[in-house]
């Protein structure tokens, strides 16, 4: 195989593929390192697997609200080693296009793990490949916290590992990966616990959405600890301990899962010998252009540790190949206003800024909020809740931030990020004629500023 290549990507995941795929298509030699599966995280123990779960979690939910409706069903089970294996037999299918896809481009796909030799070398399994631009894409792995009995616990890898549908299980972690791997379980009919150290679940995001999804959480059951520091794991007659740092005790998990955080993957990268920068968190800092500290070294995805989704890795990729080899110097990624969703249940999407970032930017600020049932849960006795929340600033009441909680929000939030990408005001929201009746009518129609104002 040939050893020099215009560009090398380390790691297969969503990034490295992107910058390696589109470096290909503008004729460059460009080959990806991947020393596991091809597809990273994301494919493999991310976002495909955590989308058929809650598809499937769904379907649950829905089989439970049918009697409300007049539709005679009932939920008998989940066969969840079916559920897996179906799932697992998707995501097979997924990686036989990308290995065929990146032979049939003409990307050499190197197996093994990558270290650095210099900054234009890598070493392989003892072999040793050079590129004029080598672009760091390792991403990240779980974080599991060093107190003892940690070893009790299982990450979301593990999670995507089971064969067996956990009883009990506690998630500690009030993230979005502990949120939405709560909520899956949940709703496939598992007990749920959920404790975190924070006072509220998606702390980060606006509390509109934090405090909908903790409601919604609450109603189907699931046990909310917070705040709550794990001190340690135990293994007693009934099953795993979740101890306290207080040394309060919740007991009787067949499964106990981290959800704490990711750490990014660089400690086996050797970069002292490419002088590489990196953060002690693992991060390795670049500017607006991707560029480490080095020239001709290149990191993207979460490694960066900025907005760790798989679509900011693609898009950074891409543009860094448009950049290096399409002439197009000034192509980079526009970090500002990146959509997001949570896959709760309902789920919860959001794009801008919060209303506390837009109040510290000292600009007036107005806020239009609306919580309401969709008619979707019109004959059900506890449907979730549903809230939606405009962050507006200046005197035109240009539309920064948008927030929401509630079914089809997923699907609804791609188009209005376009909007708040283009700087679209409130009046453009209203002059825009509603679709009726739908849930995401209520964002065009949102009248009076919320009196907190
Ligand atoms: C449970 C879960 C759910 C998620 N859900 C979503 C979602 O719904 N939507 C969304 O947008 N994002 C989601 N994400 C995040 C998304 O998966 C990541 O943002 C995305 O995969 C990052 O891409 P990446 O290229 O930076 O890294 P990765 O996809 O992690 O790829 C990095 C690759 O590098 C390889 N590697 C590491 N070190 C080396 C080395 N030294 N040599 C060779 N190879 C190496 C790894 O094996 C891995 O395959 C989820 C993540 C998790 C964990």
């Amino acid at each position: 195989m040939e050893t020099h290549f215009d560009l090398i990507a380390i790691g297969g995941g969503s990034g490295g593929l992107a910058v390696a795929e589109k470096a290909a298509a503008h004729g460059a030699r460009a080959a990806v390192i991947e020393r596991h599966k091809l597809g990273g995280t994301c494919v493999n123990v991310g976002c495909v697997p955590k989308k058929v779960m809650w598809y499937a979690a769904n379907l649950a939910e829905d089989v439970r609200h049918a009697p409300d409706m007049g539709i005679q069903a009932s939920l008998d089970g989940v066969d969840w080693a079916k559920l897996v294996e179906g799932r697992e037999g998707f995501i097979g299918g997924i990686l036989d296009y990308w290995n065929g896809y990146v032979a049939g481009e003409g990307i050499a796909h190197i197996q093994g793990e990558a270290r650095f030799v210099d900054d234009h070398t890598l070493d392989v399994n003892g072999t040793r490949y050079t590129a004029e631009h080598i672009v760091i894409a390792t991403g990240g792995r779980p974080i599991v916290p060093p107190v003892p009995g940690h070893e009790l616990g299982i990450t979301s890898d593990g999670f995507f590992a089971l064969r067996e549908q956990p009883k009990r299980v506690c998630v500690v972690g009030g993230g979005y990966i502990g949120v939405e791997l709560a909520g899956v379980m949940r709703a496939l009919g598992s007990d749920v616990t959920v404790v975190a150290l924070e006072s509220r679940v998606l702390e980060t995001f606006d509390p509109i959405v934090s405090e909908t999804v903790a409601f919604n959480m609450t109603q189907d059951g699931i046990d909310m600890h917070l705040p709550f520091a794990v001190g340690s794991l135990e293994r007693r007659d009934d099953g795993i301990a979740v101890i306290g740092r207080e040394q309060q005790a919740l007991t009787g998990f067949d499964t106990v899962l981290w959800a704490v955080g990711r750490r990014p993957n660089t400690e086996t990268l050797n970069l002292e010998a490419a002088g590489v920068e990196v953060l002690p968190n693992g991060v390795i800092p670049t500017d607006a252009f991707q560029n480490t500290n080095v020239a001709g070294v290149y990191a993207l995805g979460d490694i960066t540790g900025r907005a760790p989704l798989t679509p900011v890795a693609i898009a950074a990729g891409r543009r860094l190949a448009d950049r290096l080899f399409n002439d197009q110097p000034n192509r980079r990624l526009d970090y500002e206003n990146i959509p997001t969703v949570v896959f709760a249940h309902p789920p919860a999407g959001t794009v801008g800024l919060t209303e506390a970032q837009a109040r510290e930017s000292g600009q007036k600020v107005t806020i239009y909020q609306t919580k309401f049932q969709p008619m979707r849960y019109a004959l059900n006795e506890k449907g979730p809740r549903t809230a939606m929340k405009l962050v507006c600033v200046g005197d035109e009441e240009r539309v920064v931030g948008i927030h929401m909680v509630g079914d089809g929000v997923d699907e609804m939030l791609q188009g209005f990020a376009v909007a708040v990408k283009l700087g679209a005001t409130k009046t453009q929201f209203d002059d825009t004629v509603a679709i009726h009746p739908v849930s995401a009518e209520e964002l065009v129609t949102l009248k009076e500023p919320h009196p907190e104002d």
